[in-house]
């Protein structure tokens, strides 16, 4: 798993020539800033043509893989409490569906955009190819702050969301999941209201549905970070037992991992959500503070750990570090500042590709997102094959085919990575894509 040095890859974008069709009648000036959406669509593109030039991939290929089949940008009303009525724009887009019907997650934060979407939504591609399961990827997103609407208010946008984007989802064609900013609730509000529209009810239109109150988040975010904690394992090696770990951000995946971690032996000492970071190096108690982030709306001022600061918690001398929370959070800048041995991506495209390199060179090993972050759409499989069959698997018996799943993944990206000299990122990817190239090819859609 010796990282190559990334023969000084640049970070130059390939311009495809139907480039355009991906980018909406928002995109900025050029003057402008480029958002963060831009930029993680741009890394993921750089992912993209990284793959293809190792795999050798034509022009037309590369154009195909590198433009989502169907994006769908919609103007969603939403009613405020004082009766006012505002405007937020919401977003889904299919990437890729060659190899199967569509599965992703629906985001919903204030900076999110057609790009961020667009860009998730491809990383979900591969990391369905990369898993060897039978789906395409997609995402969704509406650009609102949950934390600023009543519930009321949030049921009301998400319905109407989910009525402007209703013709193109459903159980046979894509189905949306929770991510950053949903949650069970936001699950359950859609399947009814695709339920009402259909007349019949249609639990299989989502994935994650609602979960007793209380406790760990479980379900959706549980089998994302149940694979977390897979991939970390056998990235150690399978020696868990006092390993030192850091957590950037304790939502539906970050707490959940922090748990299981700490049950496979680690030691948690650092996690951070949006409200502060909290450290104990003897190790934290993850259901306790857990309690106290629900009690108190975050880790802030937990009254068992010292805090330090969000900068801090990735720059610790940790043998672990977990990014769980946005994109982007690990940078050229701070890379070099990182003293963790291994770096596991919970969240999605955590990482830059100008970080990527100084973790390369400074010998960091970077368990890739779509690789570490597969178990939410792995498990959603499982429950689908159940469904097929008319049977029930029995937990232990869709834990043990998870990490069937995820360690077969890792096994074959590593013998990539050994093999060509490169990351494990661009191993992964070097599957992902060309298993979705080898699909385009047996369907002869490019004849
Ligand atoms: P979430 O909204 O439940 O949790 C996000 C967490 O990050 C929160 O604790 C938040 O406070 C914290 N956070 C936000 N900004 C932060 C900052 N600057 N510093 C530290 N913490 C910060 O979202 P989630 O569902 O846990 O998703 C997290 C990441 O995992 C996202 O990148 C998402 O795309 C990815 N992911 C989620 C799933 C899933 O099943 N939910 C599956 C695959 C990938």
């Amino acid at each position: 798993m010796c990282p190559e040095r990334s023969k000084g890859a640049s970070l130059t974008v390939r311009r495809y020539p139907l480039r355009t069709l991906t980018v909406p009648s928002t995109t900025p000036a050029t003057t402008a800033p480029v958002s963060p959406g831009r930029q993680a669509l741009d890394s993921a593109l750089f992912q993209l043509d990284q793959a293809a030039d190792r795999l050798d991939l034509d022009d037309s290929l590369r154009t195909m893989l590198a433009t989502p089949r169907r994006s769908l940008t919609v103007s969603v009303p939403v009613r405020r409490e004082g009766g006012r009525m505002d405007v937020v724009q919401g977003f889904r887009v299919q990437h890729n569906t060659t190899r199967g019907p569509a599965r992703g997650g629906i985001r919903f934060h204030p900076r999110t955009d057609i790009h961020e979407v667009t860009a998730l939504a491809m990383g979900m591609t591969w990391k369905c190819a990369l898993a060897g399961i039978p789906y395409g990827g997609a995402e969704g997103g509406v650009s609102l702050d949950p934390a600023s609407l009543s519930d009321r208010e949030l049921e009301r946008v998400t319905r109407r969301y989910v009525n402007e984007v209703l013709p193109i989802i459903g159980p046979e064609r894509d189905i949306p999941a929770p991510d950053v900013g949903t949650d069970e609730r936001t699950m359950a509000w859609i399947m009814d209201t695709y339920s009402v529209n259909a007349g019949y009810p249609v639990p299989g239109v989502v994935i994650g549905g609602p979960v007793s109150p209380g406790g760990l988040p479980d379900r959706s975010g549980a089998a994302t970070s149940r694979g977390v904690r897979i991939a970390t394992l056998k990235a150690l090696g399978g020696s868990p037992e006092g390993r030192t770990v850091a957590i950037q951000g304790f939502g539906k995946v970050g707490a959940p991992a922090a748990r299981h971690l700490a049950e496979a032996g680690c030691l948690v000492v650092a996690v951070s959500d949006r409200t502060g970071a909290v450290i104990d190096r003897s190790g934290l108690d993850v259901d306790d503070l857990w309690a106290w982030s629900e009690e108190t709306g975050g880790v802030r001022g937990y009254r068992r750990a010292d805090a330090l600061s969000w900068e801090e918690l990735l720059e610790l001398d940790v043998d672990v570090l977990v990014p769980a929370a946005m994109h982007g959070a690990i940078t050229e800048e701070n890379a070099t500042r990182i003293r963790a041995g291994l770096v596991v991506e919970g969240a999605s495209s955590p990482t830059t590709p100008g970080a990527d390199r100084v973790l390369a060179d400074a010998g960091v090993t970077v368990v890739p997102d779509i690789l570490a972050n597969a178990g939410g759409v792995i498990v959603s499989y499982l429950e689908w094959l159940q469904d097929m069959q008319a049977r029930r698997w029995s937990a232990r018996e869709v834990d043990a085919r998870l990490r069937g799943i995820v360690e077969d993944a890792f096994d074959t990206t590593a013998a990539v990575s050994a093999e060509r000299g490169i990351t494990l990122r661009q191993a992964a990817h070097v599957i992902g894509v060309g298993r979705v190239a080898d699909a385009h090819r047996s369907r002869e859609t490019l004849r």
